[in-house]
């Protein structure tokens, strides 16, 4: 064991005692709370399946309680200047940075995430309220549209309590990515974590609270989504859904927010195409689709799980990722060498693991990898795999596995390239490789996809639109997009009093 992974086991163990020593509460009112009814679920480590403690599993009264605070708390929120929003987004930056190392190992326990990509993750949780933070002064700020009567303007106003809800795939970085830009409009926030990766959560809880945040202008509730995510959707309090998660769940939280006619911003799966040519600069190619597909375990809504890869260097480049995804360092996700650590829960591990069978029924070749990794004692690993000679309408090619799992698929032209790239039902993220500026611009206009990386990996800029088309989403984050979503758009129009009002009567 090297020194480093050695320090962070003393450290993350240091910090998870207080999960193992008495049950994690839900944060409301400014409080830690227990369940009304006392009752709790247990929260395992992907790493070996232990515990890592309870956790309160949050009922009719709990999210109550939770959505009448952010209630209570939106009518002075809203009213709180720009400029001291902003200063308190800067705070829970800074608490951020300072406990950068917690959030970093508890994460990486708690998801099997290896810490070399969490540490990150934490950082730019910080980012996320830096970046609405500076713009909360003038989010409220709308456009002038005169006529030749009446001066129409416009100005923005924040929506209301808003019920955020998390998966548990990078769950620290996610929820800051909606809990920031809705705290920096205006609203409050009533949060709710997967159950599968509850620790964190409560981390941001204490910080922002710790850092000036106001009581009741950010709750977290936990419990599972069939339960507590159910009863948060349908509370006549909350005024809209950001929801990050499966596209299933998705259009069921679409059923449950309709009766109280919520607004909801959908971010789901996704089966995101990487389309190699012949042309390309294969070697940053080759770097980009082995990262976007096996960084943070392939548990990541961009990873690129297909690749479409020119027939003339199909089996030249799909021998190359096969031979650096068998070189990935599989292991404890503390290790800062490790590149793969387990899968987040035991049932994921099966869902992933079922595609095997699929893949070899189907017809694939499994070019390297395997359901099961030996080194793994009782964790949820696989090893890296790539599964080549599959044909687009393969189970494989079509369905989100969600594991560092790649599906390689060859094409002859530009034509049939965009025509497999477009087959899926998702339309999140797509990559093109190629070095044919006019080819890159046509299939970035042609393909179903909200995001288009060209010659790129997911490389993100806080201010462009995030999201996805078909049943990858509805709706875009990122810089004022997330404003439209949290903010009310009001029209004012003020006569000049040289129009004729028509007189009837
Ligand atoms: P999930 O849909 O199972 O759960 C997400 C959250 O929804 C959890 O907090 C869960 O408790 C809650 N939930 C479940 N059923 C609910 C219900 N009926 N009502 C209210 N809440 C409910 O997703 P997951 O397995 O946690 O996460 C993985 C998925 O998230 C993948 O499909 C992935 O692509 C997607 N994802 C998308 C993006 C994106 O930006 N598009 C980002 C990350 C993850």
């Amino acid at each position: 064991m090297n020194a480093i992974f050695e320090r962070h086991r003393t450290q993350a163990d240091r910090y998870l005692e207080r999960f193992r020593l008495a049950p994690l509460r839900h944060f409301i009112a400014g409080r830690p709370t227990d369940s009304a009814d006392g009752r709790v679920f247990v929260n395992a480590t992907p790493i070996d399946n232990s515990h890592l403690g309870e956790v309160a599993l949050g009922g009719a009264h709990d999210v109550d309680s939770a959505a009448n605070s952010a209630a209570a708390a939106f009518e002075t929120w809203r009213l709180t200047r720009g400029d001291e929003r902003k200063a308190i987004m800067h705070r829970i930056a800074d608490a951020i940075v300072a406990r950068s190392e917690e959030i970093a190992l508890v994460e990486s326990v708690d998801t099997g995430q290896p810490i070399r990509y969490m540490a990150k993750a934490a950082l730019r949780g910080a980012e996320n309220f830096r970046f609405f933070g500076d713009r909360a002064p003038s989010a409220r700020d709308g456009v002038s549209l005169p006529t030749d009567d009446h001066l129409n303007y416009t100005v923005r106003q924040p929506i209301g309590p808003i019920a955020v809800i998390t998966p548990w795939n990078t769950p620290f970085m996610l929820s800051t990515w909606k809990i920031a830009p809705a705290l920096s409009a205006g609203c409050t926030v009533v949060h709710k974590p997967a159950e599968w990766s509850p620790l964190t959560a409560s981390l941001l809880a204490e910080i922002c609270h710790g850092a000036g945040l106001p009581a009741g202008v950010l709750n977290t509730i936990h419990g599972t989504g069939e339960l507590t995510g159910k009863l948060l959707t349908e509370h006549p309090a909350m005024k809209a859904i950001a929801f990050v998660g499966e596209s299933k769940t998705g259009s069921q939280i679409m059923i449950q927010g309709a009766p109280s006619l919520k607004r909801l911003h959908a971010e789901l799966g996704g089966k995101n195409p990487v389309i190699v040519f012949a042309d390309a600069d294969l070697d940053r190619a080759l770097d980009a689709v082995v990262f976007m597909i096996y960084s943070l375990n392939g548990e990541r809504c961009t990873s690129s799980s297909r690749v479409l890869v020119e027939e003339s260097i199909y089996a030249e480049f799909c021998a190359a990722v096969s031979a650096r995804a068998a070189a990935l360092t599989i292991g404890h996700p503390l290790d800062p060498e490790v590149e793969i650590g387990p899968l987040i829960h035991q049932r994921h591990l099966e869902k992933v693991q079922a595609y095997f069978a699929i893949a070899e029924q189907e017809g694939a070749t499994m070019a390297t990898g395997g359901p099961s990794w030996e080194g793994g004692g009782s964790g949820n690993y696989v090893r890296p795999t790539l599964f080549t000679h599959a044909t687009p309408s393969m189970r494989i090619a079509n369905e989100e596995i969600f594991g560092p799992v790649l599906t390689a698929i060859p094409f002859v032209d530009e034509a049939e390239a965009l025509a497999i790239a477009n087959r899926t039902d998702y339309g999140l993220a797509a990559y093109l490789w190629t070095q044919d500026i006019g080819r890159g611009h046509r299939l970035a206009r042609d393909l179903d996809a909200g995001m288009v990386w060209v010659n790129s990996e997911n490389n993100r800029h806080l201010a462009a639109p995030f999201g996805g088309m078909k049943a990858s989403g509805i709706g875009r984050d990122g810089g004022d997009y997330s404003f439209d979503f949290y903010m009310e758009t009001k029209n004012i129009c003020i006569a000049l009093d040289t129009h004729k009002i028509p007189r009837i009567g």
